[in-house]
């Protein structure tokens, strides 16, 4: 296991955005937080340092946490590729997606149960009586026993779902239950996502959050937004604006010179509109639908929009082994494009070697989008929709998952009932696009919608409640020792 550093940022930061009644309850729970959690550690464990939606929200978290006096801290456990690649089909399956079609076995759960067996063997170095071990998603499930066995409190989060039960999902939670029934507290992004076995006194609905701060999310200026594009070779510019970001270390950084992202090396010109789709490459995401869709509207679109499918370098995101092969697919189907088509469509691999880097780009391109899109078959919330309408952009989105929560279809972005109706996608799109009123609209309310739902202080709230239920329904725990362990 591996531990990720995350530096304290004072929750002044965020409340400077709240106003006066959210900051003094935020201050609050702050406060109780401190006294409740003093000599303990929150530990979180999750799969990858980076990519995909859990590494970008536990970042900004542990960072307020940590600001508001409480010692959280965050570890990435240790998988083989045969450990992972069972992982995802797990995923899959709570998805209701076959995935590779492999089965969960025997000799699955033995695998399972051994990476995860090494794991706990470093977690008992770290983690002591009394502590909060918050275990993210499918890959962490099996950690929950041994947690326990060191007196830590176990609670599991599951950020992933199907909003239909089906015979896939039913046998992912199949393999997961025996585990999953033992920890003390059970989190989900959605009531529609929780298995009927699930323990309703343990269960707790606590939606993600993102952080206005962060270099994913920061305010850009127009003209440093071209600068920032140019430099890494995604679109055509002169610019001469600024290249700095901030690193969640609380340095600066500057985006460096990149060359080639753009599958083919040609860059979006300079005066397009742009339809843009960031995600991991997971066929549930279904950048290769947003591509036909689009390819099948061009002829009615004018010149200047262009298709731009974003996602991170397939090496980078090491608990996905599935993306190389989507990658793949999404190239084989625009190379298939008349080549009229295909000057319209662009495939962008974002590096993942710089995190804090690779998020200012996602930033930069979010905010540079004329529309976003998240034409998602499943999802279990879609921060990368949270990230657009923070930004005030307007977005057109399944209605799956957690996005059906964020957005309130025609107020503040449009809701596609089926995400594999091309035709209607297509539709909203041109809506979008041949409306600004509309789209100023949707944009606006999209950046309150999220100010009002969707930042740290609700998040951090729910946790010190959940916290506070912990320590009061389980048995008294030993005194924490008043030196602790770094
Ligand atoms: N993301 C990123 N770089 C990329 C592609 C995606 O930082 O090249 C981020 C994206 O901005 C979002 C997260 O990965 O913050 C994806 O989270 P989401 O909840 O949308 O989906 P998940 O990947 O967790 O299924």
């Amino acid at each position: 296991m591996r531990e990720v550093r995350v530096e304290a940022i004072p929750l002044a930061r965020l409340t400077a955005l709240l106003g006066p009644e959210r900051t003094a309850r935020v201050d609050e729970y702050a406060v109780r937080a401190q006294e409740l959690l003093q000599g303990r550690i929150v530990w979180n464990v999750n799969a990858t340092h980076a990519g995909g939606g859990v590494a970008e929200m536990l970042q900004a978290l542990l960072a307020y946490g940590r600001g508001a006096g409480v010692d959280t801290r965050w570890l990435v456990l240790h998988g083989t590729p045969d450990f992972f690649l069972l992982t995802k089909r797990i995923h899959n399956l709570l998805h209701g997606s076959p995935g590779d079609g492999g089965v969960l076995g025997e000799a699955e759960a033995a695998l399972y149960r051994e990476v995860l067996d090494e794991n706990i063997g470093l977690l008992e170095r770290r983690v002591s009586p009394g502590d909060i071990v918050l275990l993210h998603d499918p890959q962490t499930a099996g950690l929950i026993p041994g947690v326990q066995r060191l007196g830590a409190h176990a609670v599991w989060r599951c950020h992933i779902g199907k909003d239909e039960p089906d015979e896939l999902t039913h046998a992912g939670w199949s393999f997961l239950q025996p585990y999953v029934e033992q920890a003390e507290a059970v989190i989900f992004s959605r009531a529609a996502f929780v298995p009927q076995w699930v323990d309703q006194n343990k269960l707790w609905i606590i939606p993600p959050s993102l952080d206005p701060f962060t270099a994913k999310n920061v305010d850009i200026d127009a003209h440093d937004i071209s600068s920032v594009l140019c430099r890494a070779s995604l679109v055509e510019n002169t610019g001469d604006g600024l290249l700095a970001f901030p690193r969640r270390d609380g340095t600066t950084g500057v985006v460096r010179p990149h060359h080639g992202l753009v599958d083919g090396g040609r860059m979006v010109p300079e005066h397009a509109r742009i339809v843009l789709q960031v995600s991991r490459w997971d066929r549930l995401k279904d950048m290769a639908g947003v591509m036909t869709g689009f390819a099948r509207l061009l002829p009615e679109l004018p010149d200047d929009v262009h298709l731009m499918l974003a996602g991170p370098e397939t090496s980078g995101v090491s608990d996905d082994p599935e993306g190389a092969e989507v990658l793949e697919e999404c190239r084989a189907l625009r190379a298939a494009l008349p080549p009229g088509t295909q000057e319209r469509v662009h495939l962008c691999c974002l590096p993942m070697d710089d995190t804090d880097e690779n998020a200012y780009l996602v930033n930069a391109l979010q905010r540079r989008a004329t529309v976003v899109v998240q034409k998602s078959l499943v999802e279990g919330f879609g921060l990368t929709v949270t990230e657009p309408m923070w930004k005030g952009r307007p977005v057109i989105a399944s209605r799956v998952g957690g996005i059906q929560d964020q957005v309130v279809d025609g107020e503040s972005g449009l809701l596609l009932d089926d995400p594999t109706d091309l035709d209607a996608f297509a539709a909203a799109l041109q809506r979008v696009l041949s409306d600004d009123v509309l789209a100023q609209g949707l944009g606006a309310a999209a950046r309150q919608r999220v100010l009002d739902h969707y930042l740290g202080d609700r998040h951090l709230m729910q946790y010190v409640d959940l916290f506070e239920a912990l320590y009061r329904d389980a048995p008294a725990q030993p005194e924490p020792a008043v030196a602790r362990r770094d």
